[in-house]
């Protein structure tokens, strides 16, 4: 079984990325990694040909990341990149408006902050443009940060007959939250 950190030096300058604690070029590990536990997506917990659909997805989010970057020419704050299910529940506990299962648990959504409503509002526009596939909230978090996510790439089906994904949200296939081009 193939870890995050295995896809990881498989994966272009990804052994030179890791040891200068970066998991993409402008994403710290620190940025990424659980906040609370410092985990990565637990990669090794399915079967491989899942593991590598599943990484694919996580690449596609840092890729998408990494063009709107360029576009804005200056470091982006990430707030939130994997989040290990104890850690989701630890947010819910505190009230925030966490999803019950939310594509942070696979590392494959980051929650970033570019500067004020405005500079926020030119960075959607940009991947509304060149990533519209991205699944993306902004207008429920009052323009202040901007959730991107692939999470439509992630084996769906497959990890909810392993029982590590839901059938249902809110009584709701997942499968009707989790679409390419989502906005909300
Ligand atoms: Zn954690």
């Amino acid at each position: 079984m193939k870890t995050f950190e295995d896809y990881m030096k498989s994966f272009l300058e990804g052994e030179v990325l890791l040891k200068e604690g970066l998991v993409s070029e402008h994403i710290y590990i620190r940025e990424y990694a659980c906040r609370h536990c410092d985990k990565f997506p637990p990669l090794e917990d399915v079967p491989e040909d899942l593991s590598e659909q599943w990484f694919f997805a996580i690449r596609k989010v840092f890729d998408a990341f990494e063009d709107l970057r360029e576009f804005v020419g200056r470091p982006i704050f990430i707030s939130s990149g994997y989040r290990c299910k104890e850690y989701q529940k630890i947010l819910t506990a505190r009230g925030y408006k966490t999803a019950e299962v939310s594509p942070h648990n696979f590392g494959v959504a980051l929650d970033i902050i570019v500067g004020d409503e405005r500079d926020n509002q030119v960075a959607v526009s940009f991947l509304e443009l060149y990533h519209s596939d991205l699944r993306i909230g902004f207008q429920l978090y009052n323009h202040k940060f901007i959730h991107i996510d692939t999470a439509y790439l992630l084996p769906i089906k497959k990890l909810q007959e392993l029982k590590i994904l839901p059938t249902l949200v809110r009584g709701v296939s997942l499968q009707k939250y989790w679409t390419e081009g989502k906005r909300w």
